[in-house]
Parts: C-alpha cells; sequence; structure tokens
C-alpha cells in the first residue's frame, strides 16, 4: 500500500501514519521527522534547514526530492508506505510521480479553529517521536514521554508566529494538491476531527 497523507498543520496526519504503519507494517516517512532527525544530529542537512523549521516555511524543493528520493529506495520502502508531509508543492508531486505510484492521497479536512487547539497542546518527545497532546492525550507521567521518560517539548514551529505562517504556507503552496490528485481520481477525503482511533477508522475505511 503506498499512501500520502495531505492536510494542513494540526490535522493529525502524523498521529494517524503511526496507526497506519503499524497496522500495514509499512514505514511512516515524515519528511518533518527526517529534517528535525538532522537537525538533532547536527549534520550538514541539519545546519542548512534548521533556520527554515523554525520560520515554518519549506524547505527548498530540490533538497527534500533528493532526500525522499533517498529514503524511498531503501528496502522497507519496496512493500509501500505513509508519506506524511510530502509532497506540499506541485513541483515536489510532479517529482514523486515520476519515481513512483501511489495508491490514495488522503486529505485530512479539520477547521481552523481544531488546527490551531491541537497545535498549541501539542507535546513531542524527540528520542521516541511520539506525539502527544497536553489535553486530548497526555502522558501517563506529567510532562514525561510514556517509552523513554525523556522530557516532551513544544516544538519551535508549533509556536503561535511560526503556526500562522505555517498556515498560510499551506494555503499558498500546498492545498493546490488537493486538486491535483483529485484530477487523478486519487483524492480520499477524510473528516480529521475526533479522536485517534475515530480517525484511523475512517482512513482505514478509504483505503481498504
Ligand atoms: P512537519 O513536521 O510535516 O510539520 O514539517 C515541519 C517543517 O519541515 C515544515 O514546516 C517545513 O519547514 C519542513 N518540511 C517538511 N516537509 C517538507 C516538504 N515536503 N517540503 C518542504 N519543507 C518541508
Amino acid at each position: 500500500m503506498r499512501l500520502l497523507f495531505l492536510g494542513p498543520p494540526g490535522a493529525g496526519k502524523g498521529t494517524i501514519a503511526e496507526l497506519t504503519s503499524q497496522a500495514y507494517d509499512i514505514p511512516h516517512i515524515s519528511t518533518g521527522d527526517i529534517f528535525r532527525m538532522n537537525i538533532r544530529n547536527k549534520t550538514d542537512l541539519g545546519t542548512q534547514v534548521q533556520q527554515i523549521l523554525a520560520s515554518g516555511d519549506l524547505v527548498p524543493d530540490s533538497i527534500t526530492i533528493k532526500m525522499v528520493h533517498n529514503r524511498l529506495a531503501e528496502d522497507d520502502a519496496q512493500k509501500g508506505f505513509i508519506l506524511d508531509g510530502f509532497p506540499r508543492t506541485i513541483a515536489q508531486a510532479d517529482a514523486l510521480a515520476v519515481f513512483t505510484a501511489i495508491d490514495h492521497a488522503v486529505n485530512f479536512i479539520a477547521s481552523r479553529e481544531l488546527i490551531i487547539k491541537r497545535l498549541s497542546g501539542r507535546r513531542v518527545a524527540k528520542e521516541s517521536g511520539k506525539i502527544y497532546h497536553m489535553t486530548y492525550n497526555p502522558p501517563k507521567v506529567d510532562g514525561k514521554c510514556d517509552i523513554t521518560g525523556e522530557p516532551i517539548i513544544q516544538r519551535p514551529d508549533d509556536k503561535e508566529d511560526a503556526v500562522a505562517n505555517r498556515l498560510e504556507v499551506y494555503e499558498q503552496q500546498t492545498a493546490p494538491l488537493i486538486s491535483y490528485y483529485r484530477e487523478k481520481g486519487l483524492l480520499r477525503d477524510v473528516d480529521a476531527s475526533g479522536t485517534p482511533e475515530e480517525i484511523f477508522d475512517r482512513v482505514e475505511k478509504l483505503i481498504q
């Protein structure tokens, strides 16, 4: 199964991608996670993209496309994958179509109010990659990851200024992908409100 998850930041793509990855045994490939891992490990790529991520702008297509191309060539991606956060521009979607076909583009639909609520309460554990929400999905021990016990933190780009920019960038550069995939007959709209389990159920019905 080759899936891509489209939708604004805060729509729940990462959380549902994790559930889908476990259920279908296919890798969850998040370009945002790969960039953040490079920043954490202070690689050349990490240094190059650190400021861009903090501001909420997009990393240049040339860098992002090459990175995804390499990732999709790895063994575990041959049986299928979930692309989360890629493509984000028409140029990226055109490039993707050259190196692989996809089965479904799942479009997560969420109101602006829900997005802001989700992003402002979102906390992440850097090492385990687990995503929490202060209200909807808090860790068992306050402020600590259930898996590793590390402190959970707010992503710098989940702070108010960066969020406004990310939503603007989404509208201008990524939302056009909705008609792009609809015209190809690949778009599957999903209501992204409710609990992760409810959303995952809806996604399963769409892709089965
Ligand atoms: P995400 O974790 O998907 O919200 O991505 C976090 C940030 O990583 C974005 O705000 C961008 O700065 C960068 N990024 C992630 N995916 C892409 C992409 N496909 N194209 C360009 N920049 C990206």
